[in-house]
Order: structure tokens, then C-alpha cells, then sequence
């Protein structure tokens, strides 16, 4: 059910939050004990966030926990208008430099205003669960765009929220400093061991063929170590 082009309900009670420019989408999911935003997207497209989240039924104050697929400037930015009322969480790799305001690795430094310290109260693992009575989301660590880049899988429809670790088509996204190649490979082969219904990435398009899309993403990044010309490499511009 779509209730504006900017949000719409993908599954009963998950919400895709459309990030504006190179904001990412925010994903919202209303669970029977807890209320989950996976993604605060760029600080400045705040206002956009919270509009998103009043038309879906939801302030600011009604979310319980954020996750984060990981710990670059375009996916946490938004994270200081929560961190106040509900759990941070991300991967501990994550955490360290988000923590640490590591601005190399989280690529402040590209031009987002944050100025309070955040904070990730919950530091995760892989397969870390969160239950949330009508959904249960797990934490899968997939290294490669970053170091403390995760998948969300939702177990009961089968539905993986993937950050910058797959995009619809199987863009390639850039590798940031602390990720690898290497990493990006085998995280993408092990998501292909996985029975996934729909992708819901950070930046662009839903994908319903996340089997063909992981191919040609292991495929890009094969090319891209042999040096191979015409490998395309995204990452903040907007994916159509
Ligand atoms: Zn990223």
C-alpha cells in the first residue's frame, strides 16, 4: 500500500522511507513490543526523515531502536536526533569508528554537519537477533563496502535490508577505506546460500531478483580486481 511516493509500505508494517539526493532511505518496521528505523540517512535530510515518519503514523520519540547497516556519513547522519530516546545499534566494527568519530572511515569530511558525539548503545555481532513479536530481524555481518557493513534479514518474509552491500542490478558500490574487495566477494557468496525474497537497499530501487543481482555483483567485483574497464562503481549518486 503506497501512502505517498516517498513512503511506502513494502510488507504490513515495514515501510520504505525514500532519502532525498544522496540521503539513503531510512526503512521504518512496526513491531508488536519495539519500533525499528533501519538507517537515519544524512543529517540534513532530517526534516524529510520526520515528515516520512509522521505520514507512516510515527514521531521521532516512537522509535525504539535504529539500527545501522554501517557506519558511513549518508546512513548515520540522522543518528543524534535519536540517540536521545531510543537504542543506536550497528555492527562493533561499526561502532569503534562511529564512536571514535572516525571521520576518514565515516566520511564526514564529504560534507555533512554533525556535531554532537553519537553514541551506539547496542555494539552487534553476527546473528544478533532483535524480536519484535511479528518480526524478527538478524544481523548478518557482510564486510566489503566497509568493515562493519551488516544485512538485516527478516525471518519471517524473507526480506534482506542491505545497506551498500547490494543494490538492485548488482551495482557495484565503492569500497571504502576499511573495506576489501576480498570481503565484498565472499559476503556476497554467502548472502547467495541465503533464500531472500526481496532486497531493500540503501540507496535506489527494491529488488525482487536478488539471486541475479548477487551474480553480476560478485561478477563486477571479479572484474573490478582483474582492472577490467567498464565496471561501474556507486555510491552517493542516486540510484534509479
Ligand atoms: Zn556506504
Amino acid at each position: 500500500m503506497a501512502k505517498d511516493d516517498q513512503v511506502i509500505e513494502l510488507q504490513p508494517n515495514i515501510f520504505l522511507l525514500r532519502g532525498e539526493g544522496t540521503a539513503s532511505h531510512s526503512y521504518l518496521i512496526k513491531g508488536d513490543y519495539k519500533n525499528v528505523l533501519i538507517d537515519s540517512g544524512l543529517d540534513k535530510n532530517f526534516p524529510k526523515l520526520q515528515k516520512s515518519l509522521l505520514i507512516a503514523g510515527f514521531k521521532v520519540r516512537d522509535i525504539d531502536i535504529v539500527i545501522n547497516t554501517h557506519e558511513h556519513f549518508d546512513h548515520i547522519g540522522a543518528n543524534r536526533y535519536f540517540q536521545d530516546y531510543a537504542l543506536i545499534a550497528a555492527h562493533r566494527f561499526a561502532a569503534i569508528k562511529i564512536t571514535c568519530d572516525d571521520r576518514y572511515v565515516t566520511m564526514y569530511k564529504s560534507g555533512d554537519i554533525n556535531n554532537p558525539s553519537l553514541k551506539i548503545h547496542l555494539w552487534l555481532e553476527h546473528r544478533s537477533c532483535f524480536d519484535l513479536g511479528n518480526y524478527t530481524l538478524e544481523v548478518v555481518h557482510t564486510p566489503g563496502h566497509t568493515s562493519g557493513s551488516i544485512c538485516i534479514y527478516e525471518l519471517t518474509r524473507k526480506t534482506l535490508f542491505t545497506g551498500d552491500t547490494l543494490f538492485a542490478g548488482g551495482t557495484l558500490s565503492y569500497i571504502s577505506e576499511s573495506g576489501s574487495l576480498g570481503d565484498y566477494i565472499n559476503s556476497i557468496s554467502h548472502l547467495a546460500t541465503m533464500k531472500i525474497s526481496e532486497i531493500y537497499p540503501g540507496h535506489g530501487a527494491i529488488s525482487k531478483t536478488s539471486e541475479g543481482d548477487m551474480q553480476k555483483a560478485i561478477l563486477n567485483a571479479r572484474a573490478f580486481l582483474k582492472d577490467e574497464d567498464g565496471v561501474e562503481i556507486t555510491h552517493f549518486q542516486e540510484l534509479s
